[in-house]
C-alpha cells in the first residue's frame, strides 16, 4: 500500500491504523466537512478578518463535534481520542475552525458540564451541543496571560446578587457569544460565573489587526457592574483548579490539532515539490527538498505517535496534566517548525493564500502561545523533572 497519495492523507507510520473503525470513520466525516465546507472558502475568510461563526456553529453541531466528548445533553460521548482526531481534521483546514470549537466544547461547555448546576446544564449544553448557542472562556486578562491567578476581575456579592467588574483580554469567540464563562476573585477565592453576553455592563469589543488566526473572532470583554443572580455562579469549583482543568480539555485538542496543521502543510508541499520543475527536474527530486520533506515527515509521524498515546491515556483515566504539557509542546512547536520549512520549499508562492502554508504558519503562532505558552510547558516539564518550581 503506498505511503503517500493524493487521496490518501499522510499517514507514514500507518497510525490510522491504530484507532477502531468507529472512530477512524467520524474523522473521515469531520475531514469531508472541512474539505466541503471550510477549504473552498477559508483563505478568504483569512484575508477578510471574518469567520461565518454562527452557521458554521450549527452546521458543527450537525456534524456532532461540539462538546463530543462529554455525555448527555446532546453530546456525542466519544472517546477523547476521536475528540483530538476530530481536531486534527478541524486544524487542516484552518486553526481558527478548531479554536472555535476547542473553545465551544472543552472550554465552556465543559464547564458548565463539569462544575455547573443542574440548571446551568439544561439552559446551556443542549443548545451549545448543537451550536445554537455559541460560548466563550473568559480567564486571560491584560495583564496577566501566563500568570492567570494574578487577576484583576472581581466579584462581589450585593444583597442576594453578585456583581462583576473587569477586563478580560484575547478571548475566543467572545464578540459572538451567547454565554462567557468568567473567571473571578472573590472573597472566597477565584469563582467562575455563567454570564449570559445580554446582560446590562457586559460588552466585548473585537479585536482587530491581527496577524494571527485571522479566520477566528477574537475579543476583550469588558465587565462594568455586571450583576448576576447569587446562582450564576459555578457551584463546583473554587479555586485555580478550576479553569485549569478547563484548559487540560482543551490542550488535548491542540496535540492533535496542531499536526493536522502540519499535515496539510506537508501534503501541499509535497504535491507542489512534486510539479514544479527547478534546474530540469522537479523540486522534489532535489536532495536538499527530500531531506527536509523526510526530516519533516520523522516529526510528524513521531508527533502523532505521542498524540494517539496521551489519547489513550486520557481514555483510561491515568493522564496526568503535565503529559499534556509535553504533548502541547512538542506538537505546537514541531508543527510551526514544518510549516516554516514548508514555506520556503514553496518559495514565492508560499508567501501567498493561494497555498495554505503560510496561513498555518501564522495561526500556529496563536497556538503556541495560547493554553499555556511553550515556556510555560516547559517549565512544568523542568519542575516535574527537578522539583523546583522556575516560575518566579
Ligand atoms: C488568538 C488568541 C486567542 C486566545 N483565546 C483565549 C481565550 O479564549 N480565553 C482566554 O482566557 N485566553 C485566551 N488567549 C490568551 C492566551 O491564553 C494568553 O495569550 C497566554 O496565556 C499568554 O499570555 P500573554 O499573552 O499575556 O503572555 P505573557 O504571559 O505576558 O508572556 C509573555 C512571554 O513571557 C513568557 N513567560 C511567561 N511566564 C514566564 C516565566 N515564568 N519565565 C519565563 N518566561 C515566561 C511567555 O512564555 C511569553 O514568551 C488567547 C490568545 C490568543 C493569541
Amino acid at each position: 500500500m503506498p505511503l503517500v497519495t493524493p487521496a490518501a492523507p499522510l499517514d507514514y507510520l500507518g497510525v490510522d491504523a491504530l484507532v477502531d473503525d468507529e472512530t477512524r470513520d467520524l474523522q473521515a466525516a469531520v475531514r469531508h466537512f472541512v474539505d466541503e465546507r471550510v477549504r473552498p472558502h477559508v483563505a478568504t475568510w483569512f484575508e477578510d478578518g471574518r469567520l461565518p461563526a454562527r452557521d458554521l456553529a450549527r452546521e458543527l453541531g450537525e456534524l456532532g463535534v461540539l462538546g463530543m466528548h462529554l455525555t448527555g445533553y446532546g453530546c456525542a460521548g466519544t472517546s477523547a481520542t476521536a475528540y483530538g482526531l476530530a481536531c486534527l481534521e478541524l486544524e487542516a483546514g484552518d486553526s481558527g475552525l478548531r479554536s472555535l470549537v476547542s473553545v465551544q466544547g472543552s472550554l465552556a461547555m465543559y464547564a458548565i458540564w463539569r462544575f455547573g448546576s443542574a440548571e446551568h446544564k439544561q439552559e446551556w449544553l443542549p443548545r451549545m451541543a448543537a451550536g445554537q448557542a455559541i460560548g466563550c472562556f473568559g480567564l486571560t486578562e491584560p495583564d496577566f496571560g501566563s500568570d492567570p491567578a494574578g487577576m484583576r476581575t472581581r466579584a462581589r456579592r450585593d444583597g442576594g446578587d453578585w456583581i462583576l467588574d473587569g477586563t478580560k483580554m484575547w478571548i475566543t469567540n467572545g464578540s459572538i457569544a451567547d454565554v462567557a464563562v468568567v473567571w473571578a476573585h472573590t472573597d472566597e477565592g477565584i469563582r467562575g460565573f455563567v454570564v449570559p453576553t445580554d446582560t446590562p455592563g457586559f460588552t466585548a469589543p473585537e479585536i482587530k489587526r491581527k496577524l494571527s488566526l485571522r479566520a477566528s473572532v477574537t475579543s476583550e470583554l469588558v465587565l462594568d457592574g455586571v450583576r448576576l443572580p447569587a446562582d450564576a455562579v459555578l457551584p463546583g469549583v473554587t479555586g485555580m483548579g478550576g479553569p485549569l482543568s478547563c484548559l487540560n480539555e482543551a490542550r488535548m485538542g491542540i496535540v492533535f490539532g496542531a499536526l493536522g496543521a502540519a499535515r496539510d502543510c506537508l501534503e501541499t508541499t509535497i504535491a507542489y515539490a512534486q510539479s514544479r520543475q527547478i534546474f530540469d527536474k522537479p523540486l522534489a527530486a532535489h536532495q536538499i527538498t527530500q531531506v527536509k520533506l523526510a526530516d519533516m515527515t520523522v516529526e510528524l509521524g513521531k508527533g502523532l505517535l505521542l498524540a494517539l498515546h496521551l489519547g489513550r491515556l486520557k481514555d483510561t483515566g491515568t493522564l496526568d496534566h503535565r503529559q499534556i504539557s509535553l504533548g502541547k509542546l512538542n506538537s505546537v512547536r514541531e508543527a510551526l517548525a514544518i510549516a516554516n520549512t514548508c514555506r520556503t520549499i514553496l518559495g514565492a508562492a508560499g508567501i501567498t493564500l493561494d497555498y495554505p502554508v503560510m496561513r498555518h504558519a501564522a495561526n500556529l503562532e496563536s497556538v503556541l502561545t495560547y493554553e499555556g505558552t511553550s515556556e510555560v510547558h516547559q517549565l512544568v516539564i523542568g519542575q516535574t523533572l527537578t522539583g523546583h518550581a522556575a516560575f518566579r
